[in-house]
This record gives C-alpha cells, structure tokens and sequence, in this order.
C-alpha cells in the first residue's frame, strides 16, 4: 500500500476513534493525587477518554463534558495524556478542576448542565482565558506544576513510578508532595461566583438545550458524512497509487498547465496584433484605393468634357450649347465621383472599426478560456495533492 493509500485508512480510524474514544484505566497514583487534591469530587461519576469528540478543533489538548444526568467526561487529545509527563499531569488537575465545578453546579440533562449554561454564558463575553472557570482552572493547574514540577518540568515528587507503561504508586511520594504544596492546593469546593449576567444566562440555557437536542444529529450526520468523505479519499488515493500517479506526476501537470497557459496567453495576444496589423492593411490599401478611383474618374470627367468641347460645332448658338452641355456633364461626373469616394472611404472606416472590434473580442475569449482551463487545472492538482498527501 502506498503512503497516501495508509494516510487515509488511517484516518477513517482516526475519525472514526473520535466518535468512539477508547477509555483510559487512570492509573491509582493520579487518581490518589486527584483525591488529596479535590477530596469532595466523586469520582464513580468521572470517565477518562483518549482522543477528543470530533467536533472539539484540535488545537486542544483536553475538555471536559457532561454526559447524560450527571456523568462527566474528560477526553484528551492525542498523546496529551501522560501521567508520567508533568505538565500532563497538570492538564488532569485542570480538566478535575471542572469536574468539581460540574458537581457543584449540579445535575441537568446532557448538555442542558448548569455548569454549562453558566460556561456558555460567560463565554458570551469573556475571551476564553477569561471565563471565571478556566480562571480558576488555570490558577490551580499553575499552582500544582508550580510546586509539582521543577524548573525544566521534571517531577519533583514521583507519585507515579514510571518505569513501563503502569506506573505504580508512591504513597511517601504523595504524602511529601502534600506536605510541601497541600495547603494551598488542596481544593473542596469552587470559589466560582457566577456573574455574567441574567440576559446570558438566559441565552446560555436556549444554547446548551439547543446542543443537547442537536448535538445526536448532527453527530449522527457527521459520522455518516465523514466516513463518506474518508472513505472515498481512502478509496481514489489506494487507486490513484495503484494507477501509478504520483505526487511527482502531479507536479509535472500542474507545471504543463502554467506553460501552456502562458504560451496561449501569448498566441492570443500574437493573433490580436496580427489582426489589428491586417485590419489597418485592409484599410490603407483601401483608403489607396478610393482615391485612385476618385482621381482616375476626375481624369476621365475632364477628358471627356476636353474632347466634348473640340467636337463642338462652332456656331452660335449651338457652340454654346455644347459646351454648356459638357459643362454640367463634367460638373456631374465629378460630383459622382467625389460622392463616390466618400462612400468608398466611409466604407473602409467601417470596415476597419469591425475588424478592430472583432480581433479585440476574439483575445477576450481566448484570454477568458486560457483562465477558465487555467483555473479548472489548478483545482484538479489541488485535489489530486490533497488525495495523494503531497506536501
Ligand atoms: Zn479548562
């Protein structure tokens, strides 16, 4: 299999992991710290999970949510639960911090929780840092690594042995870390005053009742969606591979793609001077054109009333009225030809106008087409990439 074959089968487990997150066996020492430090909680309604719901975006490392009447759940992302990492271990004190903030707000239905009401409500004007409850959070995870951790986030007092991947307890450890740091650690109740405001608190409730009921279908519609999604990644990556098109491949394409589009840029542009170069031609040449036929005529006009009045007869009156005849027949003809040079001219102008309009359209289109097959060609190696993980 190929590697964007296996980087999407992975993610459909990924995926679908998120919906099903595995259970995490809390191992006795961090629960033992968890009790010195929240001695109140209880703890038979507390459930660790490993990976975050999918709907949580990733840059998270943990979040606590209630489930049911007065379950909580506290999920980690991936790799962020370690109780052999200290930090990590402040991140658990964290998420437990909410857990007593739950259990003193007191049980609701799913989402509809008071401690979510009063959350959400907070949330509505207070930046995340500043919610009162992650205040309080964030104060005892600070305080607990603090004192739990040295100054390279070592552990000070290894409660939890970590020499495989079950540490084992160390109650002299604990009882030298309460000692040290209980007094100010040890937390029994919240000191969370809710004060966001009766307004929020009224659109908190309509917010967490909305999510209980919507929370199901939309879960439900995403599971179906992303599994869709994935799998025909999954399934156009392991063919694509198979076919043997790589990211090299792609790469060539996309590049052919901008050569021809510029190169046919250019032959657009090429055929539009051409054209204006033929249109100003056709109008030149005709312009010469007119004006030979004009001056021509004007010659034949001439000739032809010069010889009309050598043939004249040369008595009066007829004399004169031949050579007035000729007179208006030159005036005539040169009238006639003048018009018709005008016309002539008239017709070249136009003829030019046309010309000029029709080349000036024909780049347009060709330019337009160059972009509308430009842009369809970087979508598809877009695509193309994505599916086969390209970097
Ligand atoms: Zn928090």
């Amino acid at each position: 299999m190929g590697k964007a074959c296996t980087h999407w089968q992975d993610e459909i487990s990924h995926f679908n992991q998120s919906f099903f997150p595995k259970k995490i066996n809390i191992p006795e020492c961090i629960m033992a710290l968890l009790r010195a430090i929240y001695p109140t909680i209880d703890w038979s309604k507390v459930t660790f999970y490993d990976r975050l719901p999918w709907w949580v975006t990733s840059g998270t490392n943990a979040i606590t949510l209630p489930a049911g009447i007065d379950k909580i759940h506290i999920y980690f992302g991936t790799d962020e639960y370690d109780p052999c990492a200290c930090r990590k271990v402040g991140i658990i004190v964290h998420e437990s911090c909410h857990v007593l903030q739950y259990q003193q707000t007191g049980p609701g239905f799913g989402f509809a929780r008071p401690f979510m009401m009063q959350y959400l409500a907070c949330s509505l004007i207070y930046a995340y840092e500043d919610i009162p409850f992650e205040v309080e959070a964030y104060d005892i995870e600070g305080d607990f690594i603090k004192c739990y951790c040295d100054d390279k986030y070592n552990i000070r007092f290894p409660v939890c042995v970590c020499r495989d991947d079950n540490p084992t307890f160390d109650r002299v450890a604990l009882l030298d870390f309460m000692n040290n740091c209980g007094n100010s650690l040890v937390k029994t109740s919240s000191s969370v005053i809710y004060n966001c405001g009766q307004f929020n608190y009224a659109i908190g409730i309509i917010l967490s009742l909305l999510i209980t009921v919507l929370k199901p279908l939309v879960s439900l519609l995403g599971f179906v969606l992303g599994n869709i999604f994935y799998g025909i990644m999954a399934g156009l990556a392991c063919l694509f591979e198979w076919l043997g098109i790589s990211c090299a491949w792609v790469t060539k394409v996309e590049k052919q793609c901008s050569d021809w589009a510029t190169s046919t840029r250019d032959d657009c542009t090429q055929y539009r001077d051409d054209g204006y170069n033929a249109c100003s031609e056709y109008k030149d040449n005709g312009y010469n054109a007119c004006s030979e036929y004009k001056d021509n005529g004007y010659n034949a006009c001439n000739e032809y009333r010069d010889d009309g009045y050598n043939a004249c007869c040369t008595w009066w009156p007829c004399s004169w009225g031949c050579k007035a005849w000729y007179w208006v027949a030159n005036v005539v003809c040169v009238a006639w030809y003048w018009v018709a040079n005008v016309v002539c001219v008239a017709w070249y102008w136009v003829a030019n106008v046309v010309c000029v309009a029709w080349y000036w359209v024909a780049n347009v289109v060709c330019v337009a087409w160059v972009t509308v097959v430009s842009v369809v060609c970087t979508a598809f190696t877009w695509v193309l990439k994505k599916i086969l993980v390209c970097s």
